[in-house]
């Protein structure tokens, strides 16, 4: 069974040339009881803020209550890691001119913040700093905003959840059962909004505040480097959140810094199905040549949220977030899907592959020829040699800078109908140097 096929069981579909990425909305509903929204990714260099809720998306399940994620708010200044490439977002919820950039995001986040089932927001960010409510140093201070659930005021009478002060405070207490390092504690910051901070009566959560809707602002450390330990402390707070909201959860793994840094080190699969390509990113080279793509649209999927593919003038960029995992050099081509199943031998036995699928062989393998079609196995070449089936090919025939993965033991076999790309399989050879292990 293909594993990359079973990896993708949600899929964001987006296409590459829209003007603007929006953001998705992942909805983990079980019908009855309260709904948190988790907003992540307001700004774009915060990668705490957005790391975190993929992983909600990815990896837990609700049994109980409801849970909406937003990962990717700001996504087109995640994938360029600029806190806004249009200015702050977050600064723009007071007003903001319908000539915005950010316009349609804000307009539509706004309306699923006011959405009648959200009992409390979150938006997620990375601050500087450690907060602390006197004075110590440079790091350790009342202006900092690192290591804080955020506050605008004490509370909103007669909303569900509105003692903020209270929640906030039960939070930050839970989360400093499990720290890392004893300065990484969190606290409490009431902004005291209304009365004394103008810019963040500006904000997200001021906005839905004043629309007598809790939410908090949760902020890690920029202080704090690895991004595995800021995921972590992001999801204790979720979780809490959640505990009190009655929301019932079950995860895939052990909440603790090493299991998520595994779980971080997956980018997830890329799906095109116009042209029927599927790429593991985790083990994708840094720079593919000769790939085929369609002029006219390109429309893929991830299982991850937070993948986006980029048009970089000539080329094409895979985002993992803020993580460039590879830069495609394009070969466009008109496609022509007649072609659906491909025999093969694999390590001289008969088989048969799907288009779009991955093959793995030990030793050798061998496309037998199809007629009419043209089959071009990239990294492999001889002179004379127009279509490359029927000939038994081993990993010392072909070029390994044509690989497509770091490991350079997968090539791309390609099929073509005169001019027409029909599809590929990617040829997987064992591993040699993860064999040895
Ligand atoms: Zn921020």
């Amino acid at each position: 069974m293909n594993k990359l096929i079973l990896a993708s069981c949600f899929l964001f579909l987006t296409c590459a040339f829209s003007s603007n990425l929006h953001y998705s909305t992942i909805k983990k509903e079980t019908g009855s009881g309260s709904t948190l929204l988790v907003i992540g990714g307001i700004h774009g260099d915060e990668p705490g803020g957005y790391f975190a809720p993929m992983l909600l998306a990815k990896y837990y399940k609700i049994e109980s209550g409801n849970l909406w994620i937003v990962p990717n708010l700001n996504f087109d200044s995640i994938v360029k890691n600029s806190r806004g490439i249009n200015g702050d977002m977050n600064r723009k919820f007071a007003k903001i001119e319908t000539k915005d950039k950010d316009f349609d995001i804000v307009s539509d986040v706004k309306k699923l913040i006011l959405n009648p089932k959200v009992d409390l927001s979150l938006n997620l960010h990375d601050g500087q700093g450690f907060y602390r409510d006197r004075n110590i140093d440079k790091n350790f201070n009342s202006k900092a905003w690192g290591q804080a659930t955020i506050i605008d005021q004490q509370q909103i009478p007669n909303a569900k959840y509105g003692n903020l002060a209270e929640i906030a405070k039960k939070v930050s207490k839970e989360t400093n059962v499990d720290l890392a390092e004893d300065v990484h504690e969190f606290n409490v910051k009431d902004t005291k909004t209304k009365t004394q901070d103008k810019a963040m009566q500006q904000s997200l959560t001021y906005f839905s505040i004043t629309n007598n809707k809790p939410a908090f602002a949760i902020e890690t450390s920029k202080n704090i480097t690895d991004l595995s330990l800021k995921a972590f402390y992001q999801l204790k707070t979720i979780e809490e959140f959640m505990n009190i909201m009655n929301i019932k959860f079950t995860r895939s793994f052990e909440l603790n810094q090493a299991s998520i840094k595994a779980l971080l080190e997956d980018d997830g699969i890329l799906e095109i199905p116009t042209t029927k390509i599927t790429l593991d990113l985790s083990t994708l080279k840094s720079s593919i040549r000769y790939f085929p793509m369609n002029k006219d649209k390109l429309v893929y999927s991830s299982n991850n949220p937070l993948v986006a593919v980029i048009k970089d003038k000539d080329d094409y960029k895979i985002m993992n977030g803020n993580i460039l995992i590879s830069t495609l050099k394009p070969d466009y081509n008109e496609f022509e899907s007649s072609l659906s199943d491909i025999n093969l031998q694999i390590d001289g036995k008969k088989s048969s592959a799907k288009i779009g699928t991955q093959v793995n062989v030990k030793n050798n393998f061998l496309v037998e020829p199809i007629n009419g079609y043209r089959i071009n196995v990239i990294g492999w070449s001889k002179p004379g040699v127009i279509s490359e089936g029927g000939i038994k090919i081993e990993p010392k025939d072909l070029v390994k800078g044509y690989a497509i993965d770091k490991s350079e033991t997968t090539y791309m076999v390609q099929f073509y109908k005169d001019k027409k790309f029909c599809g590929m399989l990617n040829i997987k050879f064992e591993d040699e140097k993860k064999m040895k292990k």
